[in-house]
C-alpha cells in the first residue's frame, strides 16, 4: 500500500511507531496530487512548501513523543474556511485574492492538533450548488468517472479523498454538501448536529443552515476527525456548550437494542434510480442482520421541505453576501466612476449565475410585504419538519434513507436545470432544517460503478449512535475498500 492509500487512523500508528514520518507521508499526498490533479481538479489551491514545513515540525513532536490523533496528517480543506495568510476563495471570483487575517476556529483545531493542511479545494461558488459545476475557477471530476460530477458543494473535499490526495478533509454542508459528494465519490461524509462545531470563520452561506462536517475514507477516521474539531467557541454564538464524548468509542458497541426507523415518506421507488433503491434496500436488510430493529416512521411534511429550504437558504445567503460590495473585501470592478454602479458591476461580474440568481430569489423573500407570505410561511414549515423528526424519534434512535436519488450525473448534465438539480436535495437538506446529525456510508455501487450511500440521520447530539451504526455496517459490508481506478 501506497503512503497517500492509508486511513488516518493507520497512519497515525505508523507515524507512532516512527515507521514513517510525516514528511514522507506528506510527500507521497503532494507527489499524488502532481500525478493526479489535472485529470481531477479537486484542488484550488497546494501550499507545497508550508506543507512540508508543518509535516517536519510534527516530526520533531512526534520525536519528542508528542503525538495526537492527527498530528503530522496530511488533510485537505474545503476553500471557505478561512486560513490565515492562505488565500480563501469560496469558489468565487469575489474572493479570488482574499487571504484572510485569521483562521477559522475548526482550522485552528487542526493546526493545534498537528495536522498538516496540504491545500484548499474546490467547490460551488459560496457553496451554492450539487454538482461543483458553479466554481469559478474550475470543474472538478469525479474520480470513479471523470465524466461525472462529484457531487457538491464539498465536491473537491470529495474528490480529494476518494483519490488519495489526502487522508482526510473538511467540507461543509448547509443542505446536503458534506454527505451529498461523500455519497457520489464513494466517502464517508458527516453533517454534525447544528451548534456542534464552530462556524467562526466559515465564509457563511444561509447561517441558520450551515454545519462544518469531516470528508474521510472511513468511519473511525470520520469519528477521529470529529473529535478534533466538535466542541463549543465562544466566537460562534451558535455554537452549543455542551461536552463532546469521544465519538471513537462508540464505534465497536454492537447494534442491538438500536431501533431504525424508515419513514415511508422515502420509501417511494418514485423518482428514485433503481440502482440506489435496491442499494439502501439491501443495506436496511443487512442492518437488520446486524441486530438492529426496524421500524415504519412517518415525517409527512417531507413533501415541503425542498421548497422551505429554497427560500430560506437564499434569504439568509442574500443578507449574508450583502458584504461583498467592492468596498470591504475582494474584487472590485474599477471601470465604474460613481459609487452605485460600481456595487452594481462588483457584483455582476464578481457573482456567477448561481449566486445571483439566490441573491435575487432571497432579496425577493424578504422584502417588505413578501416576508410573511415566503420566509415567514417557510420558517414555519420549518418547524413542522422539525417536528416531525422529534416524533419519528419517539420510535427511533437513527432514521435511515439514501442520500440521493441518483449516483454521480454527466457533468453539464442538469445544469441548465436549477429546479431538477434542487430536487435532488430532497433526502439531505431536511436535517439542515432540523438541526440534526447525519452520515453518508458507502452503502453500494450502481451498474455502471459508480458509489452509491447511505444515509444515517439521529437525534440532535447523539452522533455516537450514527457513528455505531455507520461503523458496524461498514465493517460488515467493506463497500469502502474499493477504491477508483485513477
Ligand atoms: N445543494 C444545496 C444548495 O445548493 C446544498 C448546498 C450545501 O449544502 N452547501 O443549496
Amino acid at each position: 500500500m501506497k503512503l497517500h492509500e492509508l486511513s488516518i487512523v493507520k497512519a497515525h500508528t505508523l507515524l507512532k511507531a516512527k515507521e514513517v514520518s510525516s514528511k514522507e507521508l506528506t510527500q507521497s499526498v503532494l507527489e499524488r496530487i502532481a500525478e493526479v490533479d489535472d485529470r481531477v481538479g479537486a484542488y484550488i489551491s497546494v501550499f507545497e512548501e508550508d506543507a512540508l514545513k508543518t509535516a517536519e515540525k510534527a516530526d520533531k513532536d512526534i520525536a519528542k513523543g508528542c503525538i495526537g490523533p492527527l498530528t503530522g496528517i496530511p488533510l485537505s480543506v474545503k476553500d471557505l474556511i478561512c486560513t490565515k495568510g492562505f488565500r480563501t476563495t469560496c469558489g468565487s471570483k469575489i474572493l479570488e485574492n482574499f487571504y484572510p487575517p485569521y483562521d477559522a476556529t475548526v482550522a485552528k483545531k487542526l493546526k493545534e492538533a498537528g495536522a498538516v493542511i496540504v491545500g484548499k479545494t474546490n467547490m460551488d461558488e459560496f457553496a451554492m450548488g450539487s454538482s461543483n459545476e458553479n466554481s469559478a475557477f474550475k470543474v472538478t471530476r469525479n474520480p470513479w468517472n471523470l465524466e461525472r460530477i462529484p457531487g457538491g458543494s464539498s465536491g473537491g473535499s470529495a474528490a480529494s479523498v476518494a483519490s488519495n490526495m489526502c487522508l482526510g478533509s473538511i467540507g461543509s454542508d448547509t443542505g446536503g454538501s458534506v454527505r451529498q459528494p461523500a455519497s457520489f465519490c464513494g466517502v464517508v461524509g458527516m453533517k454534525p448536529t447544528y451548534g456542534r462545531v464552530s462556524r467562526f470563520g466559515l465564509v457563511a452561506f444561509a447561517s441558520s443552515l450551515d454545519q462544518i462536517g469531516p470528508l474521510t475514507k472511513d468511519v473511525s477516521d470520520c469519528a477521529l476527525m470529529m473529535n478534533v474539531i466538535s466542541g463549543y467557541d465562544p466566537k460562534d454564538s451558535t455554537s452549543v456548550p455542551e461536552d463532546v464524548p469521544d465519538y471513537t468509542a462508540s464505534l465497536r458497541q454492537g447494534l442491538k437494542g438500536v431501533v431504525a426507523g424508515i419513514p415511508k415518506e422515502y420509501n417511494s421507488q418514485e423518482g428514485l434510480d433503481p440502482d440506489v433503491y435496491n442499494a439502501v434496500q439491501d443495506a436496511v436488510r443487512k442492518l437488520e442482520e446486524l441486530g438492529i430493529e426496524c421500524v415504519e416512521v412517518s415525517l409527512p411534511h417531507t413533501e415541503y421541505a425542498v421548497a422551505a429550504y429554497y427560500v430560506i437558504a437564499p434569504s439568509e445567503a442574500s443578507s449574508n453576501l450583502a458584504r461583498y460590495d467592492g468596498v470591504k473585501y475582494g474584487f472590485r470592478d474599477m471601470s465604474q466612476d460613481d459609487l452605485i454602479n460600481m456595487y452594481r458591476t462588483t457584483k455582476s461580474k464578481g457573482f456567477g449565475t448561481e449566486v445571483q440568481r439566490r441573491i435575487i430569489i432571497g432579496t425577493y423573500a424578504l422584502s417588505a410585504g413578501y416576508y410573511d407570505a415566503y420566509y415567514g410561511k417557510a420558517s414555519q414549515v420549518r418547524t413542522l419538519i422539525t417536528d416531525d423528526f422529534r416524533k419519528a424519534f419517539e420510535k427511533c434512535d437513527v432514521i435511515l434513507s439514501p442520500v440521493s436519488p441518483t449516483t454521480a450525473f454527466k457533468i453539464g448534465e442538469k445544469i441548465d436545470d436549477p429546479l431538477t438539480m434542487y430536487m435532488l436535495d430532497v433526502f439531505t437538506l431536511s436535517a439542515n432544517l432540523a438541526g440534526i446529525p447525519g452520515i453518508s456510508v458507502p452503502c453500494g455501487f450502481s451498474k455502471d460503478n459508480l458509489p452509491i450511500g447511505l444515509q444515517i440521520m439521529g437525534k440532535h447530539f447523539n452522533e455516537q449512535v450514527i457513528f455505531k451504526t455507520a461503523f458496524n455496517f461498514e465493517q460488515a459490508t467493506r463497500f469502502h475498500e474499493r477504491k477508483p481506478g485513477l
